[in-house]
């Protein structure tokens, strides 16, 4: 029989990595298990940056979870001296009468959020080289930018460690059981006991949770890098994180930044792929000409020649919002899984909700509108 542990974490991505973070640092005995070394490039925390934003458009219930998730990534840095969130600042722009615009002014209103309003010409006029329909509305929310993607997941890991976390990589779960107050996890080399379980598998979510069949739809997604033909585009010029929505679907993108270039990605689309998924993502020869055709309408002085690209996975839910629930049948096992493609700028907050429902003890952020009961009787 392998060690005992109070609570082991099946996944060290960008949730299992806070999650062990945050048991450790709470004095809980926490072993971590990944398929892959992380942070790797077969899941969905992969790829330098990601965005960063409080006024959330998708929906206000969001922001109390993301004022304690800037807390938390603020702690991190301050602990370890690195710098992790870039304040770009993040420039939202599209109809005013579509789903972004008034998503973020509903947000920013609800919650007393702090961001700005100005017209397209006057947007064109303080950052040279974006375009966008005359009448669209520009939204700058400054509390926003983007954070450095791997460098969390590492931070994480490694903090854990150094407060006696143990972690195993290159390590499969092939099964796990809650047995009453105990859970029992076999690998592929070994079984570990313990108290309680979080699972917070990423994309190899269904297939942890293959018997609960939760209604999870697998999506392929693809980031590119280009280069700027002028400096308006980096971010040592002061230009910041967009996203669009335009009648040919949602881009977002980064400053340039040196080095690797400026990131854009389609935010919708996408192919749905079926579990088991395998980390592989043949070119999707349709989706980069959207977005080299987004560049040109929208950033034209950009360089459509594309520099590389990487791919990586949305774990979508039906509604789009995440799971983050113990299982009904099995209280002492929490699942944090369908973060639907904008999940990375909460992982700080998901990791300490995760370790708070493994322990017995509340969430500190209301999570009612993320239980797994509003899937009942529709699988
Ligand atoms: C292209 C792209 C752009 C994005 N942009 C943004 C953005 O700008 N802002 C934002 O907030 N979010 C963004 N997201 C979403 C965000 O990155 C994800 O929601 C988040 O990273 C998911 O983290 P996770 O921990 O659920 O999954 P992962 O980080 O993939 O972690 C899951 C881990 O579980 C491990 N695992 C799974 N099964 C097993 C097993 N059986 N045994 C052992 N280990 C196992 C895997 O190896 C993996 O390491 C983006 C996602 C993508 C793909």
């Amino acid at each position: 029989m392998g060690a005992t542990f109070d609570t082991i974490v099946i996944g060290l991505g960008g949730v299992g990595s806070a999650a062990v973070y945050a048991l450790a640092s709470q004095n809980v005995r926490t072993l971590g298990i990944d398929q892959f070394t992380p942070p790797h490039s077969r899941g969905s925390s992969h790829g330098e940056t990601r965005i960063i934003r409080k006024a959330y458009f998708e929906h206000p219930s969001y922001v109390p979870l993301l004022l304690r998730s800037y807390e938390l990534w603020s702690q991190l840095e301050l602990l370890t001296e690195q710098k992790l969130f870039h304040r770009t600042g993040l420039l939202e722009i599209g109809p005013s009468d579509g789903i972004v615009v008034p998503g973020v002014l509903l947000s920013a209103a609800t919650h007393g959020l702090e961001v700005e309003t100005m017209s397209m010409s006057e947007a064109q006029r303080r950052f040279p080289g974006i375009d966008g329909d005359p009448t669209w509305s520009v939204l700058l929310e400054h509390d926003a930018g983007y954070l450095k993607v791997e460098e969390c997941v590492s931070t994480y890991l490694q903090q854990a460690r150094m407060l006696g976390a143990e972690l195993k990589v290159d390590e499969v779960v092939v099964d796990w059981q809650s047995r009453g107050e105990a859970v029992v996890v076999r690998t592929n080399k070994d079984e570990y006991h313990a108290r309680s379980l979080v699972i917070a598998a990423g994309p190899w979510a269904s297939q942890a949770l293959a018997r609960y069949r939760l209604p999870l739809r697998i999506v392929r997604k693809h980031q590119y890098w280009f280069r700027g033909r002028t400096p308006w585009y980096r971010q040592n010029h002061g230009f910041p994180c967009y996203f669009y929505e335009t009648p040919q679907g949602y881009f977002y993108g980064f400053p340039e930044l040196d080095g690797s270039g400026m990131k854009v990605a389609r935010h919708s689309g996408g192919d749905v792929v079926q579990p088991p998924i395998d980390g592989q993502h043949p070119v999707d020869d349709n989706d980069r000409m959207l977005v080299e055709s987004f560049l040109e309408r929208h950033l034209p002085q950009m360089d459509p020649d594309c520099l590389q690209s990487k791919g990586c996975y949305y774990t979508m839910t039906p509604d789009e919002n995440f799971i983050v629930d113990r299982l009904p049948d099995a209280p002492n096992v929490t699942v944090v899984a369908g973060l639907s493609g904008h999940g990375f700028k909460f992982t700080s907050v998901l990791g300490e909700i995760a370790a708070c429902l493994s322990t017995g003890r509340n969430s500190p952020c209301p999570i009612d509108f993320l239980s797994l009961h509003r899937f009942e009787g529709t699988q």
